[in-house]
């Protein structure tokens, strides 16, 4: 896998169908990744989306919350503690969630909340899967073995399948960390839609070792909240403005928005920007719509490597050269 840092530079693939500055339509793709993420940001999303008659693909973690052992992260990586004077993580995530498999037991998300992740998909919003257990995979893939890996996604595949009747279709990566054998795995795992990685491009077919897949990955192209507030100017006040600044005409975007973030403490913020929408006429689609918007056989084939993205802590996926 090579490095790389997300840059505009791409050219966009599809054709502009819109007037200019406004895109061919956004994907709002919901991560959720904590037991009050559920609990409390979920509900908070799915009012907003209801106001605004909007359709949105939510991505559960259904493991045992152990977030607590994100604070661990301050020691290990570049950046984080720089991210986390920025961001306020006591307002964003509460103490308990802090504490969670630390001081506190660890709760098991999919089991204890799982009339409120059924209630989304019976609201009309898209479900796939996030995580098994999120801080492992955001902290570890790089050092899991393939076994481990298929193990995490079989844990969660078992866990969706508990509480929807049925398998997931649809993967959103954990802090937008994927590798090959993570690839490989969710592939075989019987994944349709994927969304690992970072990058201004549109959807497109993973290879892995110049083996194209199945899978679909569409990549989110906009920065999130979390990475933008309190870099370069950005406040929660002009943040709506920016992201709405960063959509191309004609174009696919995908946001993702945390549960933690958009659904509590910057909720207000969500209401704005779909108001925004609203008015500039923007439609919404999901994330499965995304990647059946061009057939199969017609998208590009590339590989996934990591790189960075500005405001974020460690490595994430990016898009490869196209194949
Ligand atoms: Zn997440």
């Amino acid at each position: 896998m090579g490095e790389g840092v997300v840059g505009s530079g791409e050219s966009p693939r599809e054709e502009g169908v819109s007037a200019p500055g406004i895109p061919a339509g956004v994907v709002l793709k919901v991560d959720v990744d904590t037991f009050r993420g559920t609990r409390e940001g979920v509900p908070g999303i799915l009012e907003e989306l209801e106001r605004a008659g909007v359709k949105a693909s939510f991505f559960f973690t259904l493991g045992a919350d152990r977030s607590g052992r994100a604070i661990f992260r301050v020691f290990r990586k570049k950046g984080f503690l720089s991210k986390m004077a920025r961001t306020n993580p006591l307002k964003m995530y509460g103490l308990r969630t802090l504490l969670y498999g630390t001081l506190l037991p660890a709760p098991r998300i999919g089991k204890r909340l799982s009339g409120l992740i059924r209630s989304v998909r019976e609201a009309g919003h898209e479900t796939g899967l996030h995580a098994w257990d999120h801080v492992k995979w955001q902290d570890s893939l790089e050092r899991m073995s393939p076994g481990e890996i298929e193990k995490e996604i079989r844990l969660g595949v078992e866990a969706y399948g508990e509480i929807f009747g049925e398998r997931p279709r649809l993967f959103a990566a954990p802090a937008w960390l994927a590798t090959d054998p993570a690839l490989e795995a969710l592939e075989k795992a019987g994944f349709s839609a994927v969304s690992l990685s970072r990058g201004r491009v549109g959807p497109f077919r993973l290879a892995v070792g110049g083996r194209p897949l199945e899978m679909v990955e569409v990549p989110t192209t906009l920065p999130t909240l979390d990475e933008c507030l309190g870099r370069e100017g950005v406040t929660r006040e002009n943040w709506n403005e920016k992201l709405l600044s960063l959509y191309r005409p004609g174009e696919v975007e995908v946001l993702t928005i945390h549960a933690e973030t958009e659904g509590l403490a910057y909720r207000a913020e969500l209401r704005d920007l779909l108001e925004r929408h609203r008015r500039l006429g923007i439609p919404h689609l999901t994330l499965g719509e995304a990647a059946c918007r061009i057939p199969a056989e017609d998208l590009p084939v590339r590989p996934l490597s990591l790189g960075t993205v500005p405001g974020r802590a460690g490595r994430v996926a990016v898009p490869g050269k196209e194949a």
